[in-house]
């Protein structure tokens, strides 16, 4: 059921109040100003585009692409709310917090409380939220120095004779998307990621950032050579599945992002090779919202068949690969559009075969991207979270794993309920330990938790925390693991109130 109906009890506030204002608003007789519409925009504010009311509709009521439909219309030249403008273009922001690699600086500012309360209003974020920290390596720059390194251990074992076949020679590739909550906030899911498919067998590749065939230059009619970009690094480019700007209805400049992915992403679709991605909304939105946006593009449909789930990778591409053993109780959330959009067989599948047990909750964290971190929005944001996560975290036992693949579900556990969740990634990384003889694991840039930020630690439970030569312990994970049944200490408070 709508998560905002169930958290208001207000007709206005459900799939079917919504509907039927749409419906007014486009026959014109009730409502008649049209897109412009306060009252329909009022209505409308208050769903979290959580796609729930997509599967639970007998007809197909899809409110999340409607809101943004009504926003693109609402908004069109006119000035936006703020909060469209800062989280709407969160991938340029970060993009350019990790080009000036300015994120210490921003971390430092941010945990500022006068500061933070600036950006917070001139942003349009609610007071109450805090801002998530970004990671001080951001995930392609970790590949990219992972990379380095193993061409290096490489071109050395090859001169002593140790090895002549190249790693990854041979396995299949599958491509892993770098979402911007991966990329720029929890980069760690990534490392893990690579760490799970790799053991799995599968070599992975990340998406071009530079188009192979010749933009248009100057007279826009002209090609540059080909390959031309390769040499301007400053053209480079990275994918983006356009989530924020579909959510906030920037529907325009979602369109242009999503086809110079589809730009990028061509030796990809060409080459016919999985595409991996790991955020839920963000695998979500390239398989609903890109055919849809760009249905005159065939490469949209390609791009989107091509995407599988991280649980749908492992069963469809490494069949024959066996999770390891971790035998825990597990709790948290299926994420609101993997059970709409998705589908979680595959996820209940693998964790069946790593012995994690129990059921996660459905709904939505209500959290949901941008929404629950606008203004006005904080007590329906909570009041979505009491409604089944957080109740479920706080009755699992201390040694429960709390799951959560999304990174909007993973700071809504920390921020309400003081618990780290983490993708299955992690849990299943962790439970691997280190690559053998991996050159990942002798660096700072090694292992699955390797380059962790104090920001992905803060809310680490005991098996997260590290001996003093910063890899992860097991000895220490051991010790710290509470014993099974025990109660799970009691969460943190927020402004003094306990959640
Ligand atoms: S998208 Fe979610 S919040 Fe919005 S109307 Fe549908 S079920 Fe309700
Ligand atoms: S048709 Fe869909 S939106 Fe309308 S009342 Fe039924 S379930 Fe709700």
């Amino acid at each position: 059921m709508c998560p905002s109906f169930r958290a208001t009890g207000e007709e206005e506030h459900s799939t079917r109040g919504r509907a039927r204002l749409l419906h007014e608003m486009l026959a014109g007789e009730v409502i008649t100003d049209g897109w412009r519409s306060a009252e329909v925009r009022d209505a409308l504010d208050l769903c979290l585009s959580c796609k729930g009311c997509r599967t639970d509709c007998p007809v197909g009521v899809d409110m999340a692409t409607y809101k943004a439909e009504f926003l693109h219309h609402h908004y069109e030249g006119r000035r936006r709310p703020a909060a469209h403008y800062a989280m709407g273009w969160l991938p340029v922001w970060l993009s350019a917090v990790s080009r000036t690699r300015a994120g210490a600086v921003v971390n430092a500012l941010a945990s500022v409380g006068p500061l933070a309360a600036v950006a917070k209003r001139l942003g349009g974020i609610a007071p109450e939220r805090g801002i998530p920290r970004v990671a001080r390596e951001t995930f392609s720059r970790w590949w990219s120095r992972r990379f380095r390194d193993r061409v290096r251990a490489f071109v050395r074992e090859a001169k002593r004779g140790e090895r002549t076949r190249v790693p990854g020679a041979g396995r299949e590739s599958v491509v892993l998307w770098p979402d911007t909550f991966t990329e720029h906030l929890s980069p760690a899911v990534g490392r893990a990621a690579v760490r799970v498919l790799e053991a799995a067998g599968l070599a992975v590749l990340l998406p071009p950032t530079f188009r192979m065939k010749s933009p248009a230059v100057m007279d826009g009619v002209s090609k540059a050579p080909a390959g031309f970009n390769v040499f301007m690094p400053h053209r480079r480019r990275r994918v983006c599945c356009g989530l924020t700007y579909v959510s906030t209805g920037q529907l325009d400049r979602a369109r242009t992002v999503l086809r110079r992915t589809l730009d990028l992403m061509e030796p990809v679709l060409d080459a016919g090779l999985p595409v991996v991605v790991l955020e839920p909304s963000c695998a979500a939105a390239l398989r609903t919202d890109l055919p849809e946006l760009l249905h005159d593009d065939p490469r949209a449909a390609r791009l989107a068949a091509a995407v599988v789930t991280f649980a749908e990778a492992l069963e469809r591409h490494a069949p024959a690969w066996t999770p390891p053993r971790l035998d825990r109780p597990v709790t948290g959330q299926t994420h609101c559009h993997q059970h709409a959009v998705l589908g979680d067989a595959a996820d209940r599948r693998l964790r069946e075969a790593a012995g994690l047990t129990g059921e996660l909750t459905g709904g939505c964290c209500g959290l949901a991207g941008n929404f629950g971190f606008e203004k006005g929005h904080y007590d329906i944001s909570t009041a979505c979270a009491e409604d089944q996560l957080l109740p479920a975290v706080r009755a699992s036992t201390a040694d429960t794993i709390v799951l959560a693949d999304g990174f909007s579900c993973r700071t809504q556990l920390e921020q309400l309920g003081g618990v780290r969740g983490r993708h299955v990634a992690e849990v299943l990384a962790e439970g691997l330990g280190e690559a053998p003889g991996d050159v990942l694991g002798k660096g700072p840039g090694g292992g699955p938790g390797a380059g962790r930020g104090r920001d992905e630690e803060r809310w680490g439970r005991g098996e997260n925390r590290r001996c003093g030569c910063g890899r992860p312990s097991r000895r220490a994970a051991r010790a710290a693991r509470p014993a099974p049944g025990a109660r799970r200490p009691a969460p943190p408070t927020l402004r003094g109130t306990p959640v």
